[in-house]
């Protein structure tokens, strides 16, 4: 292997939902090339959503070399490779032939439903939870493999006989860039399985004879920085021996991109939906208010906690203002509508379209606009809109400082609706917090790129690290107290009158 300090870059995989990137970031954090290519999503049944695991390699193939040959680099100039990725997508595959049995099984599948509800009334939900850190439910791998074992024909053989193995979308990146040398899963996405005890960070026994899921199936669970194996992917070519050094799930890679490295920073993804994590250092912290415990991630011997909640609609909602009520020709107006009034005309959205997340949790609260008059503008509901945003998010957060006993510290967001200007002032407002924005607000790709260049040299230390960063922009709370309770007061109101609505009134 050449020296590091001959090296250029830090090359990351990201395997996302609907694309799979590579990007080259240089010692200073910046990307110096990317290529991007969207991967296919199969839905054989209503509810069910599969990829296909091996056109996801191919793509990967394909934009590793774009993303090289764009900046006439060879692998030999890449220091170390950082792996970012979808969580929870499950894949089942045979150690003989590196055949996947069943195409993937991604984590928005609902087709496993029935076997979390079957858990739930066996009376599970709570130990798993204590064990796990999660809600027992479909969205996690455990009833996925499950299913893999009990629907595919000659799964459940095979599997006892020892012949297939499982892994998150990581485990199958890592396991065929090493030519089916390396089988294993870094801590943040073990944590994601309903597998993994996060407590004693084993695989839990008891979980597995439940599911009927064989040990010998699944990966060795490593540290979220650190060399696992080398590249060997004959197509790419190269002298060097180039080492994989990183593995986490997008969401931790995020928080770590961010720079959360202290108990009480959190991150804030503002996309389809929103993902809020905040860093609880080496403290376990369960949730009274349904958020899930989970692991951020494992370096130099230490593991961190996170607790995350997530919002169903958040970008969706102004996607929904485009698409479906035509008030926006672009997602990017809903910020000059929104300034257009000095405020929503006491006017509340609340976009509750699948039902409510936490800290409400009701699957049958529906979306309701409340408080129309006869003054009441499209300037108005669009900026209600933006403000249900940020209230949801206010819900979220206050439910996690409640939980973990922590102020939050520090706020940083990403993600596309977090370049709306007024969303993020109405968010520093009222959270009554500063809300940071990174200039690169790619931060997922960004976090497994620092954790690979820490296993490996590339970068000596989280200093060095924190000396990388970019602010574009910070927003500090500027309403008046009076102002903020009351408005906060108006959401309570109204997000009340959501609850139940698809209830069947017999009930
Ligand atoms: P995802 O990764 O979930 O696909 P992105 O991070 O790409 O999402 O963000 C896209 C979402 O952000 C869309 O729902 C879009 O409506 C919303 N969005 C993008 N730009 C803005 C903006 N300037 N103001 C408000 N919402 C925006």
């Amino acid at each position: 292997m050449g020296n590091v300090n001959s090296k250029k870059y830090v090359l990351v995989l990201d395997a996302g939902t609907t694309s799979v990137r590579a990007i080259l970031y240089n010692r200073e954090g910046k990307v110096c090339s990317m290529a991007q290519k969207e991967t296919m999503q199969f839905y054989p049944e209503p509810g069910w959503v599969e990829q296909d695991p091996q056109e996801m390699l191919s793509a990967l193939l394909g934009v590793i070399m774009e993303a090289l040959t764009r900046i006439r680099a060879t692998t030999d100039d890449v220091a170390a490779i950082g792996v970012a990725n979808q969580r929870e997508t499950t894949i089942v595959w045979n150690k003989n032939t590196g055949e996947p049995v069943y195409n993937a099984i991604v984590w928005q599948c609902r087709r496993t439903s029935d076997l979390a509800d079957e858990l739930v009334k066996k009376g599970l939900e709570e130990p798993i939870r204590k064990k796990t850190g999660l809600r027992v439910d479909a969205y996690f791998s455990a009833t996925k493999v499950k299913w893999i074992l009990d629907n595919v024909e000659g799964a459940r053989q095979a599997a006892d006989n020892g012949d297939l193995l499982f892994g998150t979308v990581d485990t199958w990146i890592v396991y065929n860039l090493t030519a089916g040398k390396v089988h294993i899963t870094d801590y943040s996405n073990a944590s994601r399985t309903m597998l993994f005890n996060i407590n004693t960070l084993e695989w839990d026994n008891d979980i597995l004879k439940e599911l009927d899921i064989p040990m010998s199936m699944l990966p060795e669970v490593k540290e979220s920085s650190e060399i696992y194996g080398y590249l060997e992917y004959e197509q790419l070519g190269g002298k060097d021996k180039v080492p994989i050094a990183s593995v986490i799930g997008d969401q931790q890679a995020s928080l770590f991109g961010q720079q959360c490295f202290d108990e009480g920073d959190a991150k804030i993804t503002y996309g389809t939906g929103c993902f809020i994590l905040m860093n609880t250092d080496e403290r376990i912290v369960f949730s009274n208010n349904g958020l899930v415990t989970t692991i951020a991630w494992g370096i130099d011997g230490k593991v961190k906690y996170a607790l995350e909640g997530s919002i169903f609609v958040a970008g969706a909602a102004i996607q929904w203002l485009r698409d479906s009520m035509h008030l926006l020709d672009d997602s990017f107006d809903s910020e000059y509508l929104a300034m257009k009034s000095t405020d929503s005309g006491g006017c509340y959205v609340v976009p509750a379209f699948t039902g409510l997340g936490a800290p409400h949790w009701d699957q049958y609260a529906r979306g309701t606009i409340v408080g129309i008059t006869r003054g009441t503008t499209k300037s108005h509901i669009v900026r209600a809109t933006l403000e249900a945003i940020a209230y949801q998010v206010v819900d979220v957060t206050h439910a996690m400082m409640e939980d973990s006993g922590l102020d939050l510290t520090h706020i940083q967001v990403d993600g596309g609706a977090s370049s709306n200007d007024f969303l993020m002032q109405f968010q520093a407002d009222m959270l009554e917090k500063i809300v940071r924005r990174p200039g690169d607000v790619e931060a997922t790709a960004m976090g497994a790129a620092y954790l690979a260049g820490l296993a490996t040299g590339f970068w000596t230390d989280i200093s060095e690290i924190r000396a990388l960063k970019s602010e574009a922009r910070h927003f500090e709370p500027s309403m008046d107290k009076d102002e903020r309770n009351k408005l906060y007061k108006g959401w309570n109101k109204a997000v009340k009158y959501s609850y139940s609505w698809a209830k069947d009134d017999d009930e």
